[in-house]
């Protein structure tokens, strides 16, 4: 990779990294290439650090229960969900307001912990998330419940996402069917959204110009960065490839192979 003379000034001056976690951290349930040095090197300089993900199936407590298995110690502090983000949005535009919900636990207890409570009655939003127990009766549900005024939310904008038989419809496939029928569109908190990134800086205390982030993926987590005028690095280690990148009209600040060779 051909990196710039102050490569390593930029990295070291930085003292927060967001990072994205499928394709940077691990693949499926192998970790990846340079990871625990790079977690290493995080510890052992002190840097402020937030894995990211827009799924929102999992709590932060899970997701350190899943790492730990794969093994690596992340302490559950250290991620950041768009569940999380989702419900740090709804507390700041409806501060103890309601939400009916097809998700999984994990978007429930983050929506519980920001203040907002369960209502299948007349709710203030109706907030969609990832998860295999949707089916008709919720979906009619939403339906009444928008058309009845509730503001319908998405937790992230991703239409699908990998599994090991292929893909799986994700979040904004599982809206789409009650904005069709309710001719309401939802908004969608999760990456490239700049809501996200903002959420997670202030989760992480530091500034933009201290911060970096770090993702597999030009369409998602580097342009979030421009977005949110935040330094990028695109590891080569998950979607995006070397010969992809010149087909967007924005750059990552630095290419890498893998997060391992971000230790300076
Ligand atoms: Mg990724």
């Amino acid at each position: 990779m051909n990196l710039p003379e102050n490569f390593k000034e930029i990295i070291a001056s930085k003292k927060g990294f967001i990072s994205d976690m499928d394709g940077v951290i691990y693949h499926g349930s192998k970790i990846l290439p340079g990871v625990e040095k790079f977690i290493k090197w995080l510890k052992d300089n002190d840097k402020r650090y937030l894995f990211l993900t827009n799924s929102s199936e999992r709590s932060p407590r899970e997701l350190s229960q899943k790492l730990q298995r794969l093994g690596l110690e992340i302490e559950e502090e250290n991620f950041y969900t768009s569940a999380m983000a989702t419900a740090e949005f709804l507390k700041s535009q409806c501060p103890g307001g309601s939400a009916y919900v097809i998700g999984e636990p994990g978007l429930v207890y983050a929506l519980y912990e920001a203040g907002i409570s369960m209502n299948d009655y007349n709710p203030d939003y109706v907030v969609i998330g990832e998860t295999r127990s949707y089916n008709f009766e919720k979906i009619e549900k939403a339906v009444r419940l928008v058309i009845g005024g509730a503001k319908l939310i998405g937790t992230n904008p991703d239409l699908t996402g990998p599994s090991e038989n292929g893909i799986f419809p994700a979040c904004k496939a599982l809206a789409a069917p009650i904005e069709i029928a309710t001719g309401k569109s939802a908004y969608f908190i999760g990456k490239p959204n700049a809501l996200m990134m903002r959420h997670a800086m202030k989760k992480l205390g530091t500034r933009r110009a201290e911060t970096m982030i770090i993702g597999d993926r030009m369409d998602t987590d580097i342009i979030a960065g421009i977005q949110t005028e935040i330094d990028t690095t695109l590891v080569l280690s998950g979607v995006t490839t070397k010969e992809e990148i010149s087909q967007f009209s924005y750059r990552p600040l630095f290419v890498l192979n893998n997060v391992g060779d971000l230790c300076v």
